[in-house]
Order: structure tokens, then sequence, then C-alpha cells
């Protein structure tokens, strides 16, 4: 039935308690260690009714079974967790920090043969395809918006036995459904667009191969990396908004990326002109316009219904091909004049 439906309505209807009289609409928050012996989940490590209800409404937008962690960089530790000694791995130059740093740690260590090549250049991505193990993608890429041809690149990527990861944070299953395109493992930081709140830290893994779920799900078990049933409450009450917000976002970041390009206040505008998030490289100082907001809020993180805006460069681990002055703008859902209004005086300001 889910399948007929359009993605929005599955969105709505996904993950919900069987239509019982008296049973409640929606899945309540289990908080409990143990479970009655003999039955599907047993221990907290191993699942949760409160879990499984995000699991199915997030696999079901996915095309696959999804598996929740406790933050998206335990989900990304449990793909990385499965990585044979040797194999050699394709990611990209400018991937999310925490991912990126533990990419390069493992090459540092000799476990992995590291292979960096910029998301959007498919024909180099293509090139070192058959000497590759693993195709790790991200798209569009956090912060810097690089977008990566992914049908084409996970077309190439099974043709060659290579296995494919891509981090569909930015895009969410509104915009891009890697699993359909072939890709072995989708991943989420659900703290971002996904539960679209900032009120919690979740990830998620999603797979349509039954050997590879299976293989996630042990992951999780062994890391013990099982997000809290009040998270994947919280979860699932934001992602059931998913589209509303992501359209709205959407809305909000094109009008604002309009106004942006061609203002002398800054020297580059990226947007993919579709998503809900963006950058800009300012002429002025970079910090203080991050400072000078009343509207959108100076925070990391991104994808929540309020706008945030941040210089990446701050953080001492953020990727040196990162430019300083780079300030990437997540937008949430405000009146789009009221965001501009804000940062138009932030930018004088600086
Ligand atoms: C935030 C983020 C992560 C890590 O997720 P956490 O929930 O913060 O652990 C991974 N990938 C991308 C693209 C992100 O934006």
């Amino acid at each position: 039935m889910e399948s007929d439906v359009h993605p929005s309505t599955t969105a709505v209807t996904a993950g919900r308690p069987p239509r019982i009289p008296d049973n409640p609409v929606n899945t309540p928050i289990v908080p409990a260690s143990t479970f009655h012996a003999e039955g599907s989940i047993e221990y907290a490590r191993e699942g949760n009714p409160t879990a499984t209800a995000f699991e199915e409404a997030l696999g079901a937008l996915e095309h696959g079974h999804a598996t929740v962690f406790s933050s998206g960089m335990a989900a990304a530790n449990a793909i990385l967790d499965l990585i044979p000694h040797g194999a050699t791995v394709i990611a990209p130059i400018n991937t999310y920090t925490g991912v990126a740093v533990r990419l390069k740690e493992l090459a540092e260590r000799a476990f992995i043969n590291l292979v960096l090549l910029p998301v959007h250049d498919t024909q180099r991505i293509l090139a070192a395809l058959p000497k590759a193990d693993y195709l790790w993608l991200e798209s569009p890429t956090n912060p810097m918006l690089d977008v990566a041809d992914v049908e084409i690149c996970l077309t190439a990527a099974k043709a060659n036995k290579v296995i494919s990861v891509v981090d569909n944070t930015f895009a969410t299953p509104v915009a891009q459904r890697p699993l359909t395109m072939g890709a072995d493992y989708v991943l989420h930081s659900v703290t971002k667009i996904l539960s679209g709140h900032s009120d919690l830290l979740m990830g998620a893994v999603i797979t349509s191969d039954p050997q590879l779920t299976d293989q996630i799900h042990i992951r999780r078990i062994l890391l013990g990396a099982m997000p809290s049933a009040f998270d994947c409450y919280l979860a699932l009450r934001g992602l059931r908004t998913l589209y509303l917000r992501y359209e709205k976002s959407e809305s909000n970041a094109r009008a604002i990326v309009e106004r942006l390009r061609g203002d002398s206040r800054v020297s580059r505008v990226r947007y993919p002109d579709w998503g809900t998030i963006a950058a800009i490289e300012v002429v002025g100082n970079a910090d203080l316009v991050c400072r000078s907001t009343n509207i959108w809020t100076y925070a990391t993180s991104l994808g929540g219904v309020e706008s945030l805006l941040e210089r990446r460069r701050r953080w001492p681990l953020e990727s040196e091909t990162v430019p300083e002055n780079l300030i990437r703008l997540s937008l949430g859902i405000e009146h789009p004049d009221d965001l501009w209004a804000d940062l138009d005086s932030a930018l004088n300001k600086a």
C-alpha cells in the first residue's frame, strides 16, 4: 500500500501502530532496557518499539531497511567498521568533517588506501573505480555544496563491484533516493533535516540487501550506539513534517540566494539551485556577520525550523580546502523577507 502513494503521504502514514480500536495513533515512547524473553527485541541495544516505528517510516521513504544509531557519526562509524583491512576507498575531498577525519585516521594507520577526489569530477571518479573497493559519496557536500552525479557514479560502482555509500543528509529522500540508484548504504545524520527541530542527536543507515542490513544491525549491538526511545519519538514526530519543512526551507533558500547573487558584499554564493542549505563567501568580516543577526541564529548544525549561520573554519578540524570567509546558511521556515532584512543588515555591519 505504501508504495502506491506519494512519498509525502508515506512520511505521515508509515510507522504507525495497527488500526485497532483504542490503539494509540502514535507509537508511544517505550523506556525499557529489557523485554520479556523469546520475542524479536529482547534487549534495548537490539531494538526498541519507538525506534522500530521511526525505522519503518525512514525505511519506507528511502526504499530500504533503516537502522537507527545514537548520532550520524555513530552510523558512519558502523559502516566504516565493516570496511576490510587494505581496502581502497574513494571519498570526496570535501566530505563532512567528522567522516573526513575518520577516513584520514584509517589511512594514516595504513588500514585503508584513501583516494580523495572532487565529488563533482565524475570522470576522475569513474577512472578511479576499477582499482577501488569502496566509493563514499556525499552530495551535496557539507559545507561546500559540491554535487556529485550520483546516478552515474553508483551505476559505475556497481559495474566495477565497488561497494557504495551515500551520505544523504543534505538531500534527504525528498530530493534523492540513492538505494533506487544502486547504492549499498545510505547514511543520514537524523539530527539535521530529517528530525528538523535541533532537539536531538541521531543517525541512520539504510540498506536494501538483507545481509548488509544484518551486518549493520550487529554493528549497532556491538558498538552500543542505540538512541533513546525519547529521541526516536521526537525524530519520528519531526519526520512527519519533513515534506512541508523541506519545501518551505527550499523556497526560502532560493529567495535568499537570489538576493545574494550579484551582491557586492559577497564574493561567492554556493547553492546547487535545490535543497535547504547554501554557503556564502563574504568580503567583510565573516565572524562579525554571524554575530550581528537577530533572527538567524549563530550556531553550528543545520536542518532545523530555525535558520542558522556559521563560519565553518572556526572549527580547528574543518578542512583547509574550506575558505576562511565561508558562512554556511541553513534555511528554516521563517518568512523570507524577515530573513533577508536580518542578513542584509548583518552584511552591512561587517
Ligand atoms: C552532521 C553530519 C554528520 C554527522 O552527524 P551527527 O548527527 O552530528 O553525528 C554526517 N554527515 C553530514 C553530511 C552531516 O551534516
